[in-house]
Protein backbone atom coordinates (compact mmCIF):
# COMPACT_ATOMS: atom_id res chain seq x y z
CA UNK A 1 0.00 0.00 0.00
CA UNK A 2 1.13 3.53 -0.99
CA UNK A 3 0.87 6.13 1.59
CA UNK A 4 1.19 9.09 -0.10
CA UNK A 5 2.48 12.52 2.12
CA UNK A 6 1.70 16.32 2.45
CA UNK A 7 5.13 18.02 1.34
CA UNK A 8 4.99 21.28 3.82
CA UNK A 9 8.19 23.94 4.10
CA UNK A 10 10.62 20.83 2.64
CA UNK A 11 8.84 18.16 5.23
CA UNK A 12 6.67 14.98 4.69
CA UNK A 13 3.51 15.04 6.78
CA UNK A 14 0.64 13.60 7.42
CA UNK A 15 -3.12 15.63 7.65
CA UNK A 16 -2.52 17.21 11.22
CA UNK A 17 -6.07 15.12 11.73
CA UNK A 18 -4.24 11.90 10.64
CA UNK A 19 -7.19 11.57 8.39
CA UNK A 20 -6.28 9.78 4.98
CA UNK A 21 -9.06 9.38 1.89
CA UNK A 22 -8.50 6.07 -0.22
CA UNK A 23 -6.44 6.13 -3.22
CA UNK A 24 -7.88 3.67 -5.92
CA UNK A 25 -6.78 2.36 -9.30
CA UNK A 26 -9.27 2.55 -11.68
CA UNK A 27 -8.18 -0.06 -13.97
CA UNK A 28 -8.52 -2.88 -11.14
CA UNK A 29 -11.12 -1.00 -8.86
CA UNK A 30 -9.50 -1.61 -6.20
CA UNK A 31 -7.64 0.36 -3.33
CA UNK A 32 -3.70 0.75 -3.54
CA UNK A 33 -3.09 3.79 -1.12
CA UNK A 34 -3.80 6.56 0.93
CA UNK A 35 -3.28 10.10 0.89
CA UNK A 36 -4.06 12.82 3.30
CA UNK A 37 -7.59 14.26 4.20
CA UNK A 38 -6.17 17.55 4.83
CA UNK A 39 -7.61 20.41 6.50
CA UNK A 40 -7.50 24.12 6.48
CA UNK A 41 -4.62 23.67 9.28
CA UNK A 42 -2.13 22.05 6.94
CA UNK A 43 -2.98 24.68 4.02
CA UNK A 44 -2.43 27.68 6.77
CA UNK A 45 1.01 25.65 7.66
CA UNK A 46 1.92 25.59 3.68
CA UNK A 47 0.90 29.18 3.32
CA UNK A 48 3.20 30.18 6.10
CA UNK A 49 6.08 28.09 4.73
CA UNK A 50 5.69 29.84 1.23
CA UNK A 51 5.55 32.89 2.81
CA UNK A 52 8.74 32.22 4.84
CA UNK A 53 10.37 30.89 1.66
CA UNK A 54 9.40 33.93 -0.76
CA UNK A 55 12.26 37.37 0.53
CA UNK A 56 14.52 34.65 -0.33
CA UNK A 57 13.23 32.59 -3.54
CA UNK A 58 12.26 36.16 -4.96
CA UNK A 59 15.66 37.49 -5.40
CA UNK A 60 17.57 34.71 -6.47
CA UNK A 61 19.09 35.03 -9.85
CA UNK A 62 17.56 33.74 -13.35
CA UNK A 63 20.53 31.21 -13.44
CA UNK A 64 20.03 30.00 -9.83
CA UNK A 65 16.11 29.42 -10.57
CA UNK A 66 17.35 28.18 -14.04
CA UNK A 67 19.51 25.56 -12.21
CA UNK A 68 17.05 24.33 -9.49
CA UNK A 69 14.01 24.04 -11.77
CA UNK A 70 15.92 21.91 -14.97
CA UNK A 71 17.36 19.86 -11.37
CA UNK A 72 13.81 19.07 -10.68
CA UNK A 73 13.08 18.18 -14.61
CA UNK A 74 15.80 16.23 -14.79
CA UNK A 75 14.95 13.91 -11.49
CA UNK A 76 12.01 13.15 -13.25
CA UNK A 77 13.62 12.29 -16.06
CA UNK A 78 15.56 10.03 -13.68
CA UNK A 79 12.82 8.25 -12.88
CA UNK A 80 11.17 8.13 -15.95
CA UNK A 81 9.42 4.52 -15.69
CA UNK A 82 8.53 5.05 -12.33
CA UNK A 83 6.48 8.20 -13.28
CA UNK A 84 4.86 6.38 -16.01
CA UNK A 85 3.65 3.13 -14.26
CA UNK A 86 2.44 5.69 -11.34
CA UNK A 87 0.47 7.87 -13.67
CA UNK A 88 -1.02 4.61 -15.72
CA UNK A 89 -2.14 3.57 -12.19
CA UNK A 90 -3.86 6.57 -11.01
CA UNK A 91 -5.25 7.56 -13.23
CA UNK A 92 -6.23 4.28 -15.65
CA UNK A 93 -4.51 5.88 -18.96
CA UNK A 94 -2.26 3.44 -21.01
CA UNK A 95 1.50 2.73 -19.80
CA UNK A 96 2.09 4.26 -23.72
CA UNK A 97 0.80 7.34 -23.44
CA UNK A 98 1.56 8.16 -19.98
CA UNK A 99 5.43 7.78 -21.37
CA UNK A 100 5.05 9.41 -24.87
CA UNK A 101 2.81 12.18 -23.43
CA UNK A 102 2.04 12.70 -19.87
CA UNK A 103 5.60 12.52 -18.38
CA UNK A 104 7.68 14.07 -21.37
CA UNK A 105 5.05 17.00 -21.06
CA UNK A 106 5.93 17.62 -17.52
CA UNK A 107 9.33 17.76 -17.79
CA UNK A 108 9.01 20.08 -20.97
CA UNK A 109 6.51 22.19 -18.69
CA UNK A 110 9.69 22.65 -16.12
CA UNK A 111 12.99 22.81 -18.76
CA UNK A 112 10.56 25.39 -20.78
CA UNK A 113 9.62 28.21 -17.87
CA UNK A 114 13.07 27.73 -16.50
CA UNK A 115 14.13 29.61 -19.51
CA UNK A 116 11.27 31.18 -20.64
CA UNK A 117 12.22 33.33 -17.35
CA UNK A 118 15.36 34.51 -18.58
CA UNK A 119 14.02 35.63 -21.82
CA UNK A 120 10.62 37.43 -20.32
CA UNK A 121 11.22 41.45 -21.52
CA UNK A 122 10.46 44.26 -19.78
CA UNK A 123 8.91 47.00 -22.36
CA UNK A 124 10.29 50.57 -21.72
CA UNK A 125 8.00 53.18 -23.02
CA UNK A 126 9.43 56.47 -24.60
CA UNK A 127 7.36 59.87 -23.59
CA UNK A 128 8.66 62.51 -25.94
CA UNK A 129 10.01 65.51 -24.58
CA UNK A 130 8.74 64.39 -20.55
CA UNK A 131 10.91 61.56 -19.56
CA UNK A 132 10.95 57.49 -19.89
CA UNK A 133 8.64 54.68 -18.89
CA UNK A 134 9.99 51.26 -17.95
CA UNK A 135 7.62 48.42 -16.61
CA UNK A 136 8.52 46.06 -14.41
CA UNK A 137 7.36 42.91 -13.73
CA UNK A 138 7.36 41.35 -9.75
CA UNK A 139 6.69 38.01 -8.58
CA UNK A 140 3.37 38.45 -6.82
CA UNK A 141 4.01 36.66 -3.57
CA UNK A 142 2.60 33.01 -2.54
CA UNK A 143 0.01 31.77 -5.27
CA UNK A 144 -2.31 28.78 -5.32
CA UNK A 145 -2.11 26.11 -8.30
CA UNK A 146 -4.88 23.88 -8.41
CA UNK A 147 -5.02 21.36 -10.53
CA UNK A 148 -7.62 18.22 -12.07
CA UNK A 149 -7.54 14.15 -12.49
CA UNK A 150 -7.00 13.84 -16.42
CA UNK A 151 -3.45 14.87 -17.20
CA UNK A 152 -2.06 14.81 -13.49
CA UNK A 153 1.75 15.54 -13.68
CA UNK A 154 1.16 17.65 -17.39
CA UNK A 155 -1.14 19.51 -15.88
CA UNK A 156 0.12 20.10 -11.70
CA UNK A 157 3.80 21.00 -13.58
CA UNK A 158 1.96 23.46 -16.16
CA UNK A 159 1.19 25.94 -12.97
CA UNK A 160 3.80 25.48 -10.69
CA UNK A 161 6.70 25.75 -13.30
CA UNK A 162 5.66 29.12 -14.72
CA UNK A 163 4.25 30.08 -10.70
CA UNK A 164 8.30 29.37 -9.86
CA UNK A 165 9.64 30.94 -12.55
CA UNK A 166 8.34 33.95 -11.91
CA UNK A 167 9.60 34.16 -8.47
CA UNK A 168 6.82 33.08 -6.29
CA UNK A 169 6.27 30.51 -3.90
CA UNK A 170 3.85 27.74 -4.43
CA UNK A 171 1.27 26.38 -2.35
CA UNK A 172 -0.35 23.30 -4.88
CA UNK A 173 -3.11 21.50 -4.57
CA UNK A 174 -3.03 18.22 -7.09
CA UNK A 175 -6.53 16.13 -7.54
CA UNK A 176 -7.32 13.96 -4.90
CA UNK A 177 -7.99 11.40 -7.28
CA UNK A 178 -4.75 11.27 -8.83
CA UNK A 179 -2.27 12.99 -6.65
CA UNK A 180 0.29 10.10 -7.10
CA UNK A 181 2.68 11.34 -9.57
CA UNK A 182 2.62 15.29 -7.62
CA UNK A 183 3.29 13.15 -4.46
CA UNK A 184 6.62 11.72 -6.68
CA UNK A 185 7.58 14.99 -7.38
CA UNK A 186 7.73 16.07 -4.31
CA UNK A 187 10.13 13.44 -3.21
CA UNK A 188 12.57 14.59 -6.29
CA UNK A 189 12.23 18.13 -4.63
CA UNK A 190 13.87 16.15 -1.61
CA UNK A 191 16.61 14.64 -3.77
CA UNK A 192 17.87 17.50 -5.70
CA UNK A 193 17.66 19.51 -2.36
CA UNK A 194 14.91 22.21 -3.85
CA UNK A 195 15.06 25.14 -0.99
CA UNK A 196 12.59 24.33 1.26
CA UNK A 197 8.91 25.96 1.69
CA UNK A 198 9.10 27.33 -1.98
CA UNK A 199 6.87 24.66 -3.55
CA UNK A 200 4.31 22.82 -1.00
CA UNK A 201 2.22 20.43 -2.36
CA UNK A 202 -1.46 19.77 0.43
CA UNK A 203 -3.39 16.70 -0.49
CA UNK A 204 -7.43 16.44 -0.30
CA UNK A 205 -10.25 17.05 -0.76
CA UNK A 206 -11.17 20.29 -3.19
CA UNK A 207 -13.59 21.80 -1.13
CA UNK A 208 -11.74 21.75 2.24
CA UNK A 209 -7.75 22.36 0.81
CA UNK A 210 -8.80 23.63 -2.88
CA UNK A 211 -10.92 26.17 -0.71
CA UNK A 212 -8.50 27.01 2.00
CA UNK A 213 -5.74 27.99 -0.78
CA UNK A 214 -8.31 30.36 -2.52
CA UNK A 215 -10.27 31.73 0.88
CA UNK A 216 -6.77 32.39 2.26
CA UNK A 217 -5.80 36.53 2.14
CA UNK A 218 -2.26 35.27 1.80
CA UNK A 219 -2.70 33.89 -1.49
CA UNK A 220 -2.37 36.35 -3.97
CA UNK A 221 -3.53 34.87 -6.98
CA UNK A 222 -4.94 31.52 -7.98
CA UNK A 223 -4.07 29.25 -11.52
CA UNK A 224 -7.06 26.54 -11.52
CA UNK A 225 -8.01 23.81 -14.34
CA UNK A 226 -11.07 21.80 -13.88
CA UNK A 227 -14.19 21.71 -14.23
CA UNK A 228 -16.68 24.98 -15.13
CA UNK A 229 -18.55 24.50 -11.74
CA UNK A 230 -16.05 24.48 -9.62
CA UNK A 231 -13.72 27.46 -11.75
CA UNK A 232 -17.11 29.37 -11.24
CA UNK A 233 -17.25 29.11 -7.71
CA UNK A 234 -13.60 29.83 -7.53
CA UNK A 235 -13.92 32.65 -9.41
CA UNK A 236 -16.74 34.54 -7.49
CA UNK A 237 -14.41 33.69 -4.52
CA UNK A 238 -11.19 35.21 -5.99
CA UNK A 239 -13.73 39.00 -7.45
CA UNK A 240 -14.44 39.14 -3.40
CA UNK A 241 -11.22 39.71 -2.71
CA UNK A 242 -9.77 41.59 -6.28
CA UNK A 243 -7.34 38.38 -6.54
CA UNK A 244 -5.55 37.65 -9.58
CA UNK A 245 -7.02 34.37 -11.11
CA UNK A 246 -6.40 32.26 -14.25
CA UNK A 247 -9.28 29.44 -15.21
CA UNK A 248 -8.76 26.78 -17.57
CA UNK A 249 -12.27 24.92 -17.52
CA UNK A 250 -14.33 22.66 -19.49
CA UNK A 251 -15.20 21.94 -23.20
CA UNK A 252 -17.44 20.77 -25.91
CA UNK A 253 -14.60 21.25 -28.52
CA UNK A 254 -16.39 21.28 -32.34
CA UNK A 255 -14.44 18.96 -35.38
CA UNK A 256 -15.26 20.47 -38.34
CA UNK A 257 -14.45 18.00 -41.77
CA UNK A 258 -14.93 19.65 -44.93
CA UNK A 259 -15.69 17.35 -47.88
CA UNK A 260 -12.24 18.76 -49.51
CA UNK A 261 -10.10 17.68 -46.15
CA UNK A 262 -7.19 14.94 -46.73
CA UNK A 263 -9.68 12.23 -45.60
CA UNK A 264 -7.10 9.41 -44.34
CA UNK A 265 -5.12 12.08 -42.42
CA UNK A 266 -8.17 13.33 -40.79
CA UNK A 267 -9.51 9.76 -40.28
CA UNK A 268 -6.05 8.49 -38.53
CA UNK A 269 -6.43 12.09 -36.49
CA UNK A 270 -9.91 12.16 -35.67
CA UNK A 271 -9.66 8.45 -33.88
CA UNK A 272 -7.04 10.17 -31.56
CA UNK A 273 -8.34 13.72 -31.08
CA UNK A 274 -11.79 11.65 -30.06
CA UNK A 275 -10.55 8.95 -27.75
CA UNK A 276 -7.31 9.66 -26.79
CA UNK A 277 -7.08 9.53 -22.74
CA UNK A 278 -10.65 7.71 -22.80
CA UNK A 279 -11.93 11.01 -24.31
CA UNK A 280 -11.00 12.50 -21.10
CA UNK A 281 -8.82 15.40 -22.50
CA UNK A 282 -10.19 19.17 -22.21
CA UNK A 283 -9.19 19.72 -25.69
CA UNK A 284 -10.89 16.30 -27.21
CA UNK A 285 -13.45 17.10 -30.27
CA UNK A 286 -16.09 15.65 -29.18
CA UNK A 287 -18.97 16.88 -31.64
CA UNK A 288 -17.97 15.84 -35.59
CA UNK A 289 -19.32 17.66 -37.83
CA UNK A 290 -19.03 16.06 -41.03
CA UNK A 291 -20.12 18.01 -44.67
CA UNK A 292 -23.06 16.09 -45.99
CA UNK A 293 -21.44 14.49 -49.11
CA UNK A 294 -19.27 12.87 -47.13
CA UNK A 295 -21.13 11.94 -44.15
CA UNK A 296 -21.85 8.52 -45.69
CA UNK A 297 -18.31 7.58 -46.04
CA UNK A 298 -16.86 9.06 -43.33
CA UNK A 299 -19.22 7.17 -40.79
CA UNK A 300 -18.62 3.59 -42.47
CA UNK A 301 -14.56 4.35 -41.83
CA UNK A 302 -14.69 5.78 -38.61
CA UNK A 303 -17.09 3.17 -36.87
CA UNK A 304 -14.83 0.71 -38.80
CA UNK A 305 -11.80 2.07 -37.32
CA UNK A 306 -13.40 2.34 -33.76
CA UNK A 307 -14.29 -1.25 -33.51
CA UNK A 308 -11.03 -2.23 -34.03
CA UNK A 309 -9.38 -0.12 -31.23
CA UNK A 310 -8.98 -2.34 -28.31
CA UNK A 311 -9.57 -1.43 -24.31
CA UNK A 312 -8.36 -2.91 -21.62
CA UNK A 313 -5.32 -3.52 -19.43
CA UNK A 314 -3.47 -0.20 -19.46
CA UNK A 315 -0.14 -1.82 -18.56
CA UNK A 316 -0.42 -3.20 -22.17
CA UNK A 317 -0.25 -2.26 -25.38
CA UNK A 318 -4.08 -1.53 -25.28
CA UNK A 319 -5.41 1.65 -27.31
CA UNK A 320 -8.19 2.67 -24.67
CA UNK A 321 -7.63 2.35 -20.74
CA UNK A 322 -9.88 2.71 -17.86
CA UNK A 323 -11.98 5.90 -16.69
CA UNK A 324 -10.51 7.81 -13.88
CA UNK A 325 -13.33 6.56 -11.57
CA UNK A 326 -15.85 4.31 -10.72
CA UNK A 327 -18.36 7.81 -10.30
CA UNK A 328 -17.23 9.09 -13.81
CA UNK A 329 -18.02 5.79 -15.29
CA UNK A 330 -21.28 5.74 -14.31
CA UNK A 331 -21.77 10.14 -15.33
CA UNK A 332 -20.32 8.69 -18.75
CA UNK A 333 -22.57 6.03 -18.88
CA UNK A 334 -25.57 8.29 -17.59
CA UNK A 335 -25.02 10.47 -20.48
CA UNK A 336 -24.96 7.58 -23.08
CA UNK A 337 -28.64 6.96 -21.73
CA UNK A 338 -29.36 10.35 -22.17
CA UNK A 339 -28.38 10.00 -25.84
CA UNK A 340 -30.83 7.45 -26.21
CA UNK A 341 -33.63 9.31 -24.38
CA UNK A 342 -32.99 12.06 -26.82
CA UNK A 343 -33.04 10.02 -29.76
CA UNK A 344 -29.70 9.96 -30.94
CA UNK A 345 -28.41 6.51 -32.27
CA UNK A 346 -25.49 4.52 -30.99
CA UNK A 347 -23.51 3.04 -34.18
CA UNK A 348 -20.79 1.57 -31.87
CA UNK A 349 -20.26 1.18 -27.98
CA UNK A 350 -22.19 2.21 -25.56
CA UNK A 351 -21.90 0.36 -22.54
CA UNK A 352 -19.54 -0.44 -19.92
CA UNK A 353 -16.38 -2.70 -21.37
CA UNK A 354 -15.76 -5.94 -18.87
CA UNK A 355 -12.02 -7.20 -19.67
CA UNK A 356 -11.18 -10.66 -19.08
CA UNK A 357 -8.80 -11.19 -16.22
CA UNK A 358 -7.27 -9.01 -13.50
CA UNK A 359 -8.95 -5.88 -14.85
CA UNK A 360 -12.50 -7.34 -14.56
CA UNK A 361 -13.40 -4.87 -11.84
CA UNK A 362 -11.99 -2.17 -13.87
CA UNK A 363 -13.90 1.17 -15.03
CA UNK A 364 -13.74 0.74 -18.82
CA UNK A 365 -16.07 2.08 -21.45
CA UNK A 366 -16.25 1.61 -24.70
CA UNK A 367 -15.43 3.68 -27.35
CA UNK A 368 -18.87 4.99 -28.67
CA UNK A 369 -20.59 6.73 -31.67
CA UNK A 370 -23.80 8.59 -31.52
CA UNK A 371 -25.62 10.38 -34.60
CA UNK A 372 -29.28 11.68 -34.78
CA UNK A 373 -28.78 14.26 -32.22
CA UNK A 374 -29.43 18.41 -33.17
CA UNK A 375 -26.85 20.44 -31.87
CA UNK A 376 -29.15 22.41 -28.98
CA UNK A 377 -29.88 19.11 -27.00
CA UNK A 378 -28.37 18.29 -23.43
CA UNK A 379 -25.55 15.76 -25.24
CA UNK A 380 -24.02 18.06 -27.65
CA UNK A 381 -23.97 21.17 -25.01
CA UNK A 382 -22.64 19.47 -22.15
CA UNK A 383 -19.20 18.13 -21.40
CA UNK A 384 -19.31 14.16 -20.81
CA UNK A 385 -15.01 13.83 -20.43
CA UNK A 386 -15.23 10.56 -21.68
CA UNK A 387 -14.92 8.33 -24.38
CA UNK A 388 -18.00 9.30 -26.41
CA UNK A 389 -18.28 11.41 -29.96
CA UNK A 390 -21.54 12.62 -31.80
CA UNK A 391 -21.50 12.66 -35.40
CA UNK A 392 -23.44 16.06 -37.04
CA UNK A 393 -23.85 16.48 -40.40
CA UNK A 394 -23.85 20.02 -42.30
CA UNK A 395 -24.01 21.49 -45.90
CA UNK A 396 -22.35 24.82 -45.49
CA UNK A 397 -19.76 26.78 -43.91
CA UNK A 398 -22.35 29.49 -42.27
CA UNK A 399 -24.47 26.34 -40.92
CA UNK A 400 -21.59 24.35 -39.28
CA UNK A 401 -19.76 27.88 -37.82
CA UNK A 402 -23.14 28.74 -36.32
CA UNK A 403 -23.69 25.27 -34.29
CA UNK A 404 -20.26 24.89 -33.59
CA UNK A 405 -20.53 28.39 -31.76
CA UNK A 406 -23.64 26.91 -30.37
CA UNK A 407 -22.92 26.02 -26.85
CA UNK A 408 -21.51 27.68 -23.81
CA UNK A 409 -18.00 26.33 -24.04
CA UNK A 410 -15.15 27.69 -26.23
CA UNK A 411 -12.05 25.73 -25.58
CA UNK A 412 -10.57 24.17 -28.59
CA UNK A 413 -11.37 23.54 -32.20
CA UNK A 414 -10.35 21.72 -35.37
CA UNK A 415 -11.38 22.16 -39.25
CA UNK A 416 -10.26 19.83 -41.89
CA UNK A 417 -9.83 21.67 -45.52
CA UNK A 418 -7.43 21.62 -47.56
CA UNK A 419 -8.76 25.06 -48.77
CA UNK A 420 -6.53 27.85 -47.04
CA UNK A 421 -8.87 30.52 -47.66
CA UNK A 422 -12.00 28.55 -46.07
CA UNK A 423 -9.61 27.20 -43.31
CA UNK A 424 -8.65 31.12 -42.39
CA UNK A 425 -12.25 32.78 -42.70
CA UNK A 426 -13.59 29.62 -40.27
CA UNK A 427 -10.48 30.09 -37.69
CA UNK A 428 -11.66 33.78 -37.26
CA UNK A 429 -15.49 33.20 -36.71
CA UNK A 430 -14.46 30.26 -34.23
CA UNK A 431 -15.11 31.01 -30.69
CA UNK A 432 -12.78 29.36 -29.19
CA UNK A 433 -9.57 30.03 -27.41
CA UNK A 434 -7.34 27.10 -29.66
CA UNK A 435 -7.85 26.41 -33.16
CA UNK A 436 -6.22 23.66 -34.97
CA UNK A 437 -5.97 23.26 -38.93
CA UNK A 438 -5.24 19.99 -40.41
CA UNK A 439 -4.40 19.10 -36.92
CA UNK A 440 -5.31 18.35 -33.61
CA UNK A 441 -3.25 18.78 -30.02
CA UNK A 442 0.30 20.12 -31.64
CA UNK A 443 1.40 22.27 -28.75
CA UNK A 444 4.14 25.04 -28.84
CA UNK A 445 4.48 26.33 -25.15
CA UNK A 446 5.14 29.53 -26.43
CA UNK A 447 1.82 29.63 -28.04
CA UNK A 448 -1.54 31.82 -25.38
CA UNK A 449 -3.27 28.50 -24.23
CA UNK A 450 -7.23 29.01 -22.81
CA UNK A 451 -10.49 29.17 -23.99
CA UNK A 452 -13.62 31.70 -24.46
CA UNK A 453 -17.02 31.88 -22.77
CA UNK A 454 -17.31 29.41 -20.34
CA UNK A 455 -13.91 27.79 -20.50
CA UNK A 456 -12.05 29.78 -18.91
CA UNK A 457 -10.85 33.18 -18.39
CA UNK A 458 -7.12 34.26 -18.97
CA UNK A 459 -4.73 32.37 -21.51
CA UNK A 460 -1.37 30.44 -20.07
CA UNK A 461 1.77 29.22 -22.01
CA UNK A 462 4.78 31.16 -22.52
CA UNK A 463 5.11 34.62 -21.85
CA UNK A 464 1.04 34.85 -21.15
CA UNK A 465 1.51 33.05 -17.92
CA UNK A 466 4.72 34.55 -17.14
CA UNK A 467 2.67 37.96 -17.09
CA UNK A 468 -0.04 36.07 -15.03
CA UNK A 469 2.16 35.62 -12.21
CA UNK A 470 3.72 38.44 -11.98
CA UNK A 471 2.02 41.81 -10.42
CA UNK A 472 2.96 44.96 -13.81
CA UNK A 473 4.15 48.09 -12.26
CA UNK A 474 4.93 51.13 -14.48
CA UNK A 475 7.91 53.85 -13.66
CA UNK A 476 7.82 56.69 -14.74
CA UNK A 477 11.08 59.06 -14.84
CA UNK A 478 10.68 62.89 -15.65
CA UNK A 479 13.90 64.11 -18.03
P1 LIG B 1 -12.77 19.59 -10.73
O1 LIG B 1 -13.20 20.97 -11.00
O2 LIG B 1 -13.70 18.67 -10.06
O3 LIG B 1 -11.45 19.57 -9.86
C1 LIG B 1 -10.27 20.23 -10.24
C2 LIG B 1 -9.45 20.53 -9.00
O4 LIG B 1 -10.16 21.48 -8.20
C3 LIG B 1 -9.22 19.33 -8.11
O5 LIG B 1 -7.92 19.40 -7.56
C4 LIG B 1 -10.27 19.51 -7.02
O6 LIG B 1 -9.95 18.88 -5.82
C5 LIG B 1 -10.28 21.02 -6.88
N1 LIG B 1 -11.51 21.59 -6.30
C6 LIG B 1 -12.75 21.05 -6.27
N2 LIG B 1 -13.61 21.88 -5.64
C7 LIG B 1 -12.90 22.97 -5.27
C8 LIG B 1 -13.22 24.18 -4.60
N3 LIG B 1 -14.46 24.43 -4.17
N4 LIG B 1 -12.25 25.10 -4.41
C9 LIG B 1 -11.00 24.87 -4.86
N5 LIG B 1 -10.63 23.73 -5.49
C10 LIG B 1 -11.56 22.79 -5.69
O7 LIG B 1 -12.29 19.03 -12.15
P2 LIG B 1 -11.83 17.55 -12.48
O8 LIG B 1 -13.05 16.68 -12.51
O9 LIG B 1 -10.68 17.17 -11.63
O10 LIG B 1 -11.26 17.74 -13.96
C11 LIG B 1 -12.02 17.61 -15.10
C12 LIG B 1 -12.38 18.97 -15.66
O11 LIG B 1 -11.20 19.73 -15.91
C13 LIG B 1 -13.11 18.91 -16.98
O12 LIG B 1 -14.18 19.80 -16.97
C14 LIG B 1 -12.06 19.35 -17.98
O13 LIG B 1 -12.57 19.92 -19.16
C15 LIG B 1 -11.30 20.34 -17.19
N6 LIG B 1 -9.97 20.57 -17.76
C16 LIG B 1 -9.72 21.75 -18.40
C17 LIG B 1 -8.48 21.96 -18.99
C18 LIG B 1 -8.16 23.23 -19.69
O14 LIG B 1 -6.99 23.48 -19.94
N7 LIG B 1 -9.11 24.08 -20.01
C19 LIG B 1 -7.51 20.96 -18.92
C20 LIG B 1 -7.83 19.77 -18.28
C21 LIG B 1 -9.06 19.58 -17.69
Amino acid sequence: MIAIQNYINGQFQAARSRSTLELKNPSLGSVYGSLPDSDVEDVLEAIQAAKAAFPSWKVLSFEQRFDLLLKLANGIEARMQEFVEAESMDNGKPQWLAAQSDIPRAISNLKFFASAQMNFPSESHHTPGQGLNYTLRQPIGVVGCISPWNLPLYLFTWKIAPALAAGNTVVAKPSEITPYTAFLLSTVCEEVGFPKGVLNIVHGLGGKVGQAIVESKDVKAIAFTGGTVTGRAINIECAKQFKKVSLELGGKNPNIIFDDCDFEDMMATTVRSSFTNQGQICLCGSRIFIQKIIYDKFKTEFIQRIQKLTVGNPATEVNIGAVVSEDHMHKILGYIELAKEEGGKILTGGKRFVPKGECENGYFVEPTVIEGLGHLCRLNQEEIFGPVVTLIPFETEDEVVSMANSTPYGLACTIWTENGKKAHRVAERIDSGIVWVNTWMVRDLRTPFGGMKESGIGREGGFEAMRFFTETKNVFIKY
